[in-house]
């Protein structure tokens, strides 16, 4: 069993608070997803869980083992890094192998291991090639390599696709993914990548400034964001956000703005957005849930908008539009005609409308 639970657990350097109160709880075998802007604790979070960085309070638990002060070498964690880390003058295979030689395992054993490891990579063909004969993916996959011939309980992954190419991250994220199940243990994996936490993730734990903003499965956070911040985090194109006013007209909910007019539907303006009226929310609409459509029910949900940019991605248009002062990304379908300055109605989709409040930016 490899759990790991960190409670309570802080890091300060000097000035900057990396890690607040930062309380996970991961159940083995479980891959659990770290994801949040540069700066905003991530690798200092894996490093206190490596070992590599001490940690100011709290308590970090492998298995049942609080490994505080335990050093890294005991703690049967393998970390898999953002620059592979590899040996130029080895080739792939004593690279893949030099953990275990050191640990002083038996010939045979580290055979069988390396190749085991080499196989799920399919870098077989590849083992007397030194590093730099090797393309940037292959090289991270011998990184991945020697982590998966430790067979550690716990494998730490520090944004490991950063260095590759567009492409090449795509077609790795796809192999991990393929090959998790196979790895048999616990995973922490950090990257700031929204998409690769969203694909790899059991679990995704989205953070800001060293603070746990949401924990949740990869649906929960793109359906049902706690707060502003990850509701503009998790999703491609983002979410359009606008300030908008709550006003009770004969018992029905309006939310208004110069451009925003839209009655809101009464499942919505029941119960959480009445103590509202009167007041300033953040609205929040998906680019995906935005359409061209003028029928009657787009009179009292949607909106006139003008086309400002537009770009063609091939499988969708994205537009880029003024609605009065508000700019918003419409994610169409690629039959759309459109052009710059075009006036469209947009309709929206009366399930799809996220509210935060204007103050604390928590979802209402
Ligand atoms: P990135 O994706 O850029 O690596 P991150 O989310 O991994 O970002 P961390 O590297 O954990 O973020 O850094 C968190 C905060 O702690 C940052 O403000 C960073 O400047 C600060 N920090 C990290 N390491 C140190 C250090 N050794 N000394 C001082 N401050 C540090």
């Amino acid at each position: 069993m490899a759990r790991v639970v960190i409670r309570n657990l802080n890091k300060r350097f000097d000035e900057v608070q990396a890690v607040k109160d930062m309380n996970l709880k991961i159940s083995d075998r479980e891959f659990v997803v770290l994801v949040g802007p540069s700066g905003c604790g991530k690798t200092t979070t894996l490093r206190m869980v490596a070992g590599l960085e001490s940690i100011t309070s709290g308590e970090i638990l492998i298995g049942d083992q609080v490994v505080n002060e335990l050093p890294p070498k005991d703690r049967d964690i393998a970390i898999v890094f953002q620059n592979y880390a590899l040996y130029p003058h080895m080739n792939v295979y004593d690279n893949m192998a030099l953990g275990l030689k050191l640990r002083r395992f038996d010939r045979a054993e580290i055979d069988a291991r390396v190749h085991a490891a080499a196989e799920i990579l399919g870098i077989q063909e590849h083992l007397r090639r030194k590093p730099r004969q090797l393309s940037g993916g292959q090289q991270q996959r011998v990184a991945l390599g020697r982590a998966i011939v430790r067979h550690p309980q716990v494998f730490l992954f520090d944004e490991p696709l950063s260095n590759l190419d567009a492409k090449l991250r795509v077609q790795m994220r796809v192999e991990i993914k393929k090959i998790r199940a196979r790895l048999g243990a616990t995973a922490i994996y950090a990257t700031h990548d929204q998409v690769e936490a969203m694909t790899l993730g059991d679990r995704v734990v989205v953070m800001k400034d060293g603070v746990i903003q949401q924990l949740g499965e990869p649906l929960e956070l793109y359906n049902a964001p706690a707060n502003r911040f990850v509701a503009g985090f998790i999703g491609t194109p983002a979410m359009n956000f606008a300030t908008v006013a709550i006003a009770d007209a004969d018992g029905a909910l309006w939310a208004h703005n110069e451009g925003i007019h839209i009655k809101l539907p009464s499942e919505v303006a029941g119960g959480r957005l009445r103590r509202y009226v009167g007041e300033r929310v953040t609205l929040g609409i998906r680019p995906e849930d935005l359409r061209e459509g003028s029928g009657p029910d787009t009179a009292d949900l949607g909106f006139d908008a003008v086309v400002e940019v537009i770009e063609e991605l091939g499988s969708q248009i994205l537009l880029d539009v003024k609605v009065g002062p508000n700019m918003m990304v419409a994610a169409a379908e690629p039959t759309v005609q459109a052009k710059v300055h075009d006036q469209l109605r947009l309709a929206l989709n009366p399930d799809r409308l996220y509210f935060f409040d204007g103050v604390s930016q928590a979802a209402i």
